[in-house]
């Protein structure tokens, strides 16, 4: 303004032209995402229940929870709006913003009539692919190279079954591709189903050695970084932080240990430099599925001293990683968001204890009466065998040939099977000395809280209630007829005698998880109302400027965001 008040206007009109043209090479180019981050990361931890920042949050030091909790904007009552509370859905939950009805993952594995009545397909197996450079003594016996006594029969895996786009395929669209997106998980269905069909890259562990690998959806070798990072010895260290040096068992024995957590975040620190990520010019994705935390979750339970140390450890671990991040990226040009894919209950024996009716349903058993009552009702006499094995509650599933076979309707076959299955649980009241662990002064039986049959759920013929949408909610569509059995609460299935505990319910603490961000476009604070974890997805869209993954339900979370966000350049 006080340059033009002095100036007469041809004067002003070349100067402006000049000073345009001195001011063109620092202007940043035409195609920057001005106010947009360098880089977002994902940190998703595996069976990370919502209470658990708060539970230790006078504990936590540093830049790792703290990070969120002081200088983040922190939704402490994010709850999963279904009850596919498993790895697989939850992953492409916060992938795509949507639920099983909108992305069509439904559990880990399944029965797919479409594909094999041999075997349960994983949510990401995919026979076409194979597995990238694993070890020579890790090559399974159905591709090149394999040891001649090989003895597994591995597929690769890709994201086949993903129905909807996340939101990191929505950035690679907006940018026609120059955005990159990649995931990194000890499972392979955590790295893949967040990150989506156009990735860059996911990486997931072999389980034997603990050596990175990939599929061929991606790439045909793994990245000279990944290489590298495979030969550095990085696993021998881990392994030995774990105490079971030269392990062929890394997944079960180092991955349940917080040395695994800090393993893969070595690697995401080896991938964003290995890729330059946050150097493009345009937002990159980077999301991170811990992975140990379910697996030693499941073994001790959400209320064991082995939680409260991985939940310590990782957030020292964290700590060091923004920190590293800080320093090579930048904060201030960086998005984090934190959630997880499921919650957990506890051991059923220490609810028992405090009084809570909780119990466990003994699947074998339950079965074995359930095909017997079949048998009664459409085979007298006979022993066919009605359903496919490998239970997994809630989801009981038939064998739709041999009701086929006999005629029988898929209607009459699931009310069928649906009928017999409360008064079956009832008649499993534990024995006195039995090893079920339930509490002795309610009934002593499990209870059904609900069975709802695969047309039910189809149809939409559910009750008007909060249980009826998340059921709806629950529902794909995978070839096979099947029954949805809800136990009651803190009530859990269990094919043996076993001392851990699950998650896999509609229940709040299966569905209950973290939701935070850090970064610019936030407002700090702590904010209680009810959210969901499909709002991550919807938001990160939103703020980025790129459209909403294709199946995406949640909403933007504008309490949280400033109202202006400043531009990180
Ligand atoms: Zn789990």
């Amino acid at each position: 303004m006080a340059l033009r008040s002095l100036l007469p206007k041809s004067l002003l009109a070349f100067f402006s032209v000049a000073l345009f043209a001195l001011l063109l090479p620092l202007a940043a180019p035409a195609q920057a995402y001005v106010g947009k981050p360098k880089l977002i990361v994902i940190v998703v931890i595996d069976q990370f229940r919502g209470d658990y920042l708060q539970r230790d949050r006078a504990e936590f030091k540093g830049r790792g929870f703290r990070l969120f909790l002081d200088q983040g904007a922190n939704f402490s009552d994010c709850y999963f709006d279904y009850a596919n509370t498993k790895t697989a859905p939850g992953h492409a939950t916060i992938g795509t913003g949507a639920y099983t009805d909108g992305h069509g993952i439904e559990t880990n594995d399944w029965w797919d009539a479409s594909r094999s009545f041999e075997h349960k397909v994983s949510s990401v197996e995919d026979e076409r692919y194979q597995l990238v450079d694993v070890p020579a003594s890790s090559i399974p016996a159905n591709q090149p190279g394999a040891p001649d006594d090989a003895p597994k029969f591995l597929s690769g895996s890709s994201p086949r079954n993903l129905r909807a786009t996340t939101f990191g395929d929505e950035l690679r669209l907006a940018t026609q591709g120059r955005a990159r997106v990649f995931g990194i998980s000890l499972k392979d269905r955590a790295a893949i189903l967040p990150t989506g069909q156009a990735a860059n890259g996911a990486f997931w562990i072999d389980t034997a050695s603990g050596q990175f690998t990939t599929s061929t959806y991606y790439m045909e070798h793994l990245p000279e970084w990944a290489h590298a990072f495979n030969a550095s010895g990085r696993v021998n260290e881990a392994a030995r932080e774990a105490k079971v040096e030269g392990t062929t068992q890394f997944f079960e024995l180092v991955g349940r240990m917080p040395a695994a957590n800090r393993y893969e975040l070595d690697f995401a620190r080896a991938l964003i430099s290995g890729e330059k990520l946050g150097q493009n010019g345009v937002t990159d994705l980077l999301v991170v599925s811990l992975s140990p935390n379910d697996i030693q979750g499941h073994q001790f339970g959400p209320d064991s001293d082995f939680e409260e140390q991985m939940i310590l450890s990782l957030d020292r671990d964290l700590d060091s990683f923004y920190s590293w991040l800080d320093q090579t990226v930048g904060l201030k040009n960086v998005w984090l968001a934190l959630t997880a894919d499921h919650g957990v209950a506890p051991i059923p024996a220490e609810a028992a204890q405090l009084g809570i009716h909780s119990g466990v349903v003994n699947s074998k058993t339950l079965y074995a009466k359930v095909n017997a009552d079949l048998n009664a009702r459409f085979s007298p006499g006979k022993q066919v065998q009605y359903l496919l094995p490998g239970a997994d509650l809630p989801y009981i599933v038939l064998d739709r040939r041999v009701f086929e076979k006999a005629g029988i309707s898929e209607a009459a076959a699931e009310e069928a099977l649906a009928g017999l299955l409360p008064p079956a649980v009832a008649a499993q009241a534990p024995q006195p000395d039995g090893p079920l662990p339930l509490q002795h002064r309610l009934s002593p039986a499990a209870h059904v809280a609900g069975v709802y049959t695969r047309l039910e759920l189809a149809h939409g013929q559910l009750p008007a209630s909060e249980m009826g949408r998340l059921l709806a909610h629950s529902y794909a569509e995978h070839g096979n007829w099947y029954v949805m059995m809800l136990l009651d609460a803190y009530q859990m299935s269990a094919a043996s005698d076993w001392g851990g505990t699950t998650h896999f319910s509609p229940w709040s603490y299966d569905r209950h998880v973290p939701l935070a961000f850090y970064g610019a476009p936030f407002l700090p604070g702590e904010y209680h109302q009810r959210v969901a974890p499909v709002d991550l997805a919807s938001t990160l869209a939103s703020l980025a400027g790129v459209n909403q993954p294709s199946a995406a339900v949640g909403r933007v979370l504008t309490e949280a965001l400033k109202p202006v966000h400043p531009d990180p350049q």
